[in-house]
């Protein structure tokens, strides 16, 4: 039955006011708002994928022994849904996400949501809500599907019920008053992830075990964390939640090979071909810390840009260690990020042609 699971519509009866929805929608921030549904579905060992539904938007009622509370069986996702000129919605690369997703399961001893049930979860949610997509501006109706052992039992096993749900959340512009660059803090303490663990995974543990060095960023001044790997302590790995690109003085770009320690991110992966468009040539390879720390002192590096679904891409300004502080140029970005943050922006919200098939439309 897992093979054609297909969500039902139950629409919420109790839906928030039009004059609510415009409040809200007047200013929406990030992750706090809600729109009126969710999808949800359930997995059970004896009977597979089941009672596939998009319904009224609501609390879960789970027992204090609900396994993921223990044991982190979760993974999650998180996409958005932009509102074209011509008030169409569409989703960039929702398939990247469900191949994504599907990985995490595989890693995290979930069952697999079949790429198409996932794909008709958030289609028929964001249909439903589609009154939920902000309009102007770099806003968007951000996705979260997530997925944990639901499970009442305390053995360490892998759950024997899973619930999947989504929900969506609209977002307002990541940077309300312009790109601001950001200062990276470089952990030397902490580790992200170590070969064969979780690290390629979107799974709640990895967000969870870096928010120490998180914490110790913001102490420090800085707005995000840049990880190394875990065995040499030696190669750039990536921030807690956005991918890294470097761009060199020869006009090459360059962003840390995938090591199976950290997040393959769709940005990423878009900006490899993006950059590739612009007339870069872009490698994907092992760049060390030291390469950072001394080519952003020389002006080998010219520019140092993060990348994720959130914030899009962000410059970075400067990288701050326990010793010293290296700043990157002036430290305001340069022409390379701006270049890629617009081709790519442009594409998400539908202001040019869409040449590699990236979005899809609800
Ligand atoms: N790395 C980590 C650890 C992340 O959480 C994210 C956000 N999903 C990314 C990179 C960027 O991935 P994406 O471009 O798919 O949002």
């Amino acid at each position: 039955m897992s093979a054609d699971l297909e969500f039902t519509v139950e629409p919420n009866t109790q839906p928030a006011s039009d004059d609510q929805r415009a409040q809200t929608l007047a200013n929406p921030g990030f992750g706090q708002n809600f729109s009126d549904h969710m999808a949800i579905a359930t997995w059970t060992r004896e009977n597979g994928w089941h009672d596939a539904r998009i319904t009224a938007f609501g609390p879960l009622e789970l027992s204090p022994a609900t396994s993921v509370f223990h044991y982190a069986q979760t993974i999650f996702e998180g996409m958005k849904a932009y509102r074209h000129p011509d008030d169409s919605i569409h989703l960039f690369r929702p398939e990247a996400n469900a191949a994504r997703f599907a990985k995490s399961a595989h890693r995290l001893a979930l069952p697999e949501l079949p790429e198409a049930a996932f794909l008709d979860s958030l289609r028929k949610l964001v249909e439903v809500d589609r009154a939920w997509v902000p309009a102007g501006g770099e806003t968007s109706l951000y996705l979260r599907p997530f997925m944990f052992g639901s499970d009442p039992f305390l053995g360490v096993r892998p759950s024997a019920q899973v619930t999947y749900c989504a929900i969506a959340s609209p977002a307002g512009s990541y940077f309300a008053n312009g790109v601001k660059p950001v200062r990276i803090w470089l952990s030397e303490e902490y580790t992200r992830a170590a070969p064969g663990g979780t690290g390629a995974a979107k799974t709640g543990g990895n967000y969870a075990s870096s928010l120490l060095a998180q914490a110790e960023a913001i102490e420090q001044g800085c707005d995000q964390v840049a990880f190394l790997d875990a065995v040499e302590k030696k190669w750039i790995e990536e921030l807690g939640g956005m991918n890294l690109y470097f761009v060199l003085d020869d006009n090459s770009v360059a962003t840390p090979e995938l090591s199976g320690t950290i997040l393959e991110g769709i940005t990423r992966d878009s900006i490899l071909k993006l950059v590739t468009d612009l007339g870069y040539t872009v490698t994907e390879r092992k760049i060390s810390i030291d390469e950072w720390r001394e080519g952003a002192a020389s002006g080998r590096i010219r520019e140092v840009f993060a990348c994720g679904t959130a914030a899009v891409i962000t410059p970075v300004a400067s990288l701050k260690w326990n010793g010293g502080e290296v700043q990157v140029a002036d430290g305001n970005g340069g022409p390379v990020t701006g270049a890629v943050r617009s081709a790519l922006l442009d594409v998400q919200y539908g202001r040019t042609k869409d040449p590699h098939n990236w979005m899809t439309k609800v």
